[in-house]
């Protein structure tokens, strides 16, 4: 039999229960024969017996004839009480049922020894088998037929009679023998059979109502019988059950096989237990391994970020910080292992330590100072500045010899466009480091310098950590431009920090807001840059070295046009040197009409535009070569912007023309004093700076004290108000040297008689007119001559600053040095006013001096001053 039979099943059609009385209910008995349900089939496909206990029995049991029709089963033995369907296909076995059902149902049921045999002989069956009833009858279609029937009672074959067409047998009811009553042995017998059906019960997880059935049994016969038709029992064990007549031993027998199968059930119950603990262990691993990834990748946590985590701990490795820096980074680094990556928290921390990684706490260049070298490069880069150059040197032989010097810091003051950067940029080249340049102007932040706190949304480390970052390198020339134009507010003082930053006592350990560790500048070389030195905060100043650098005469200006601008700007717009030619006189033309300034910034700028022109030229064909000449200028660069000054300018009464000195250079500026009926009130506008106004009140005192010997009225200032105004309104303008200027407009105004224009003036006056000297008057003079002017009036006491004048310049200018007021007035008025005033004149008096301001240029904003 095979498996799948020999197990007690639960097979279709066994719902029927039979009513095991005799007569047997249905109509319809069958018989059993092997081979056809399963390939090596047998009887009993499907499967369970479900036993019923016996009602009551009989005296003797039902009638059952000595001879019935024999159906041979395979792979199953059939206990009395057994309820269950067979299919039958065999020949033989199917005439038997049909005789059995022709009768009275019974039929003998005997089981063969060897299943394959297909036509069973006497010997090859079991001789004890069971009387069954056939229930009921199917006939299938394929001829086969299918029975319910319900084992009656056991019996013995002692005769086979063989017959046509069912092999018929006589046979021995098997009656058991009485029961001893009450028998304790036989209750514990029971007892345990039961016990041990729970538990492989229990253990298989099978439904619990047999054992409903076994409670209700209490003859062990009977209970042996019901086991052994449940148990899966080989053949041959069912066979020695089914035999056994005592049921006594049949029980124990049963018992013992109860007890194997009890093993082999907790057995199975183990490894099923194992294998599910198995199972579940794996599964369990394989769920939490698949929520760790659901989580991570919730978190973000995806493969890309430990590559840049690892990437993040190898460059803070590489970068060389000090110990300290480095434990901060890897703290910050910990930081965003553990954060989700798209995370603000978490970007703020990348960029943190992508800055620290990309800082140079280590690198840094070799210095390679040869004074030779370095003087030769600075002359190659520039020409002139001959007095620049020498300290520049001196200062890098200290260096050289010095390792750690904590030096002053260079500082270039000048005008815009001198060449401060370009002397800083040589500087940086001559000893073979990096430079970098950091434009301090209109800084009033202190963050700017130092930095914001991380905290800050946005924040980013100061000026001065990005300027490092971009070098590249500790050791650069950093350039600190512009800083006369820091200013501070209460947003904290910029220069506090710049301080720390130069200082050479502190600056080893530089603490930037934002990078929260300190940052070694010791080794950087700092370079500073002003136009003006005045705004310099004193404590900065004392740091720094000051280098003047004056503005550039016209005969600086052609040479530096001729030997660095001109080639520079052809190859910077790829023309082939020598393809452009431009007369002195070009050069000249574009910086007196196209450009006015002390520097060079401009005259640059607007070669670069004829070059650049001349390019559109050569690539639309022409072949050149090139010449400019000033008539020829206005094509490349449209009309010019600026003319003379006092060209076209017509001498005016209360307008005269005085000198500033401003940080581009320097300056004319023109005084306007205008005399209207009043009271005597005093009213000065144009943006002025507390010194020049009380400048202009001088200067109001002068006058009233020279009424008398100026043909004045001696209460002329009681019917009048005086205006004094000095455009451009709009720039501030501050110090003491326009005082003989306001003067002169004053006299001019209340006399009527006209200021020459082609006259500029500079000095400061005193209540008695002594002129007092000024600063700047080489600038004063340049400017002037570029506004077209050729007579300077000066105080006597700068006659020693002439000397500074170009030689060139200073041929084109008549200076005229002068100790007091009473000089100036009769050269710069058109007629001597001491000698022709009688009197203020009757026209022009109180009138506005002029209805047209000088069209002169604004520049960039800082205050001209008239020192
Ligand atoms: P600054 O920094 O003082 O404003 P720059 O250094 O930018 O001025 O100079 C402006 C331009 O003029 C640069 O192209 C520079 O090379 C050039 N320049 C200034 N002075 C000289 C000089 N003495 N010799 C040659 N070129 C100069």
């Amino acid at each position: 039999m095979t498996d799948e039979a020999k197990k007690t099943n639960r097979p279709e059609g066994t719902d029927a229960l039979p009513d095991r009385t005799d007569g047997g209910s249905r109509p319809d008995g069958e018989d059993t024969s092997p081979g056809e349900a399963k390939p090596g089939g047998n009887v009993a496909k499907a499967g369970t017996a479900e036993v019923e206990p016996p009602a009551e029995e009989k005296e003797g049991g039902p009638e059952i004839p000595e001879v019935l029709p024999l159906l041979p089963v395979r792979d199953i033995v059939i206990f009395p009480y057994m309820t269950l369907p067979l299919f039958v296909g065999r020949e033989g076995s199917v005439a038997a049922v049909d005789e059995a059902l022709a009768r009275d149902r019974f039929i003998f049921l005997a089981t063969q020894k060897d299943p394959s045999v297909e036509d069973p002989k006497e010997e090859d069956l079991f001789r004890t088998g069971t009387v069954a009833m056939i229930m009921r009858m199917l006939k299938l279609p394929d001829g086969r037929l299918k029975i319910l029937i319900q084992g009656v009672v056991k019996g013995k074959i002692v005769e086979v009679i063989e017959a046509k067409p069912a092999v018929r047998v006589r046979i021995d009811r098997i009656v058991e023998p009485p029961m001893k009553e009450g028998s304790l042995e036989v209750e514990a017998l029971m007892r345990a059979s039961r016990e041990r059906i729970e538990k492989i019960l229990s253990l298989k997880n099978m439904p619990v109502e047999i054992l409903m059935v076994t409670e209700n049994i209490n003859n062990p016969g009977v209970l042996a019988d019901l086991v052994a038709s449940n148990l899966r029992l080989k053949i041959e064990e069912a066979q020695s059950v089914l035999e056994e007549e005592d049921p006594v031993a049949r029980l124990t027998l049963v018992n013992n096989l109860l007890a194997r199968e009890l093993q082999l059930a907790e057995m199975q119950a183990k490894i099923q237990n194992q294998a599910k603990e198995e199972m579940s262990k794996s599964q369990r691993e394989y769920f939490l391994r698949e929520q760790m990834k659901a989580i991570k990748q919730e978190l973000g946590d995806i493969d890309g970020k430990s590559e840049e985590v690892d990437d993040l701990k190898g460059k803070i490795e590489a970068v060389g910080m000090p110990e300290e820096v480095r434990k901060e980074a890897e703290k910050q680094l910990r930081r965003l292992e553990g954060m989700h990556p798209d995370s603000a928290e978490s970007s703020v921390v990348r960029t943190y330590l992508d800055w620290m990684v990309e800082l140079p706490w280590k690198k840094e260049t070799k210095d390679n100072i040869r004074i030779a070298k370095a003087k030769e490069i600075l002359d190659e880069d520039h020409h002139d500045l001959e007095k620049v150059k020498e300290r520049i040197l001196e200062y890098l032989s200290v260096r050289k010899l010095k390792d750690k010097m904590k030096g002053p810091i260079l500082c270039f003051v000048g005008p815009p466009g001198v060449g401060k950067t370009s002397l800083g940029k040589s500087i940086a080249r001559a000893m073979g480091r990096k430079f970098i340049r950091m434009s301090l102007g209109g800084i009033r932040d202190e963050a700017e310098i130092r930095g914001h706190r991380r905290t800050y949304v946005g924040a980013l480390p100061g000026r001065v950590i990005q300027g490092m970052k971009q070098a590249g390198t500790r050791n650069p020339v950093f350039m600190l431009d512009e800083i006369d134009k820091v200013g501070a507010d209460f947003r904290g003082d910029p220069s506090a920090a710049l301080l720390e930053v130069l200082d050479p006592e502190q600056n080893f350990a530089f603490s930037d807001n934002y990078l929260n560790v300190p940052f070694d500048l010791s080794k950087v070389l700092f370079i500073a840059t002003a136009n003006i030195i005045d705004p310099v905060p004193p404590a900065l100043k004392d740091r720094m070295e000051i280098i003047p650098l004056s503005g550039y005469t016209d005969v600086d200006k052609l040479a530096i046009a001729r030997k660095y601008l001109l080639p520079r700007q052809q190859e910077e717009n790829g023309i082939r040197q020598g393809k452009i030619t431009m007369g002195d006189k070009t050069i000249l033309a574009i910086v007196h009409e196209y450009t006015r300034e002390a520097g060079l910034r401009n005259l640059e700028r607007e070669i670069g535009q004829v070059c650049r022109k001349v390019a559109r030229k050569i690539a639309e064909g022409e072949k050149g070569p090139f010449s400019i000449t000033p008539k020829g200028l206005a094509k490349y660069l449209g009309a010019p912007r600026h003319l003379p000054e006092t060209e076209g300018e017509v001498d005016e009464v209360g307008v005269a023309t005085g000198l500033a000195w401003t940080p581009t250079g320097g300056d004319i500026l023109f005084v306007e004093v205008s005399l209207v009926d009043g009271k005597g009130s005093v009213m000065i506008t144009g943006y002025l700076g507390e010194v020049m106004k009380e400048s202009a009140q001088a200067a109001i005192t002068y006058v009233r004290s020279r009424a008398a010997r100026l043909g004045l009225p001696r209460n002329f200032h009681a019917k009048h108000d005086i205006h004094i105004h000095v455009p451009s309104g709009g720039i501030p303008k501050d110090g003491p040297s326009a005082g003989i200027t306001i003067a002169a407009a004053l006299v001019s105004s209340l006399t009527g008689i006209p200021v020459r224009r082609d006259v500029a003036m500079t000095g400061e006056i005193t209540l008695r007119g002594r002129v007092l000297p000024i600063g700047g008057l080489k600038e004063k003079a340049l400017a002037a001559l570029r506004a077209g002017i050729n007579q300077v009036i000066a105080p006597g006491r700068n006659g020693k600053d002439l000397e500074e004048i170009p030689r060139h310049e200073a041929r084109q200018v008549r200076f005229t040095l002068v100790n007091n007021m009473d000089e100036v007035l009769p050269i710069v008025l058109k007629r001597d006013p001491f000698r022709a005033g009688k009197g203020m004149p009757k026209g022009g008096r109180g009138k506005t001096a002029s209805g047209k301001t000088p069209g002169k240029p604004k520049r960039a904003p800082g205050a001209k001053r008239t020192r």
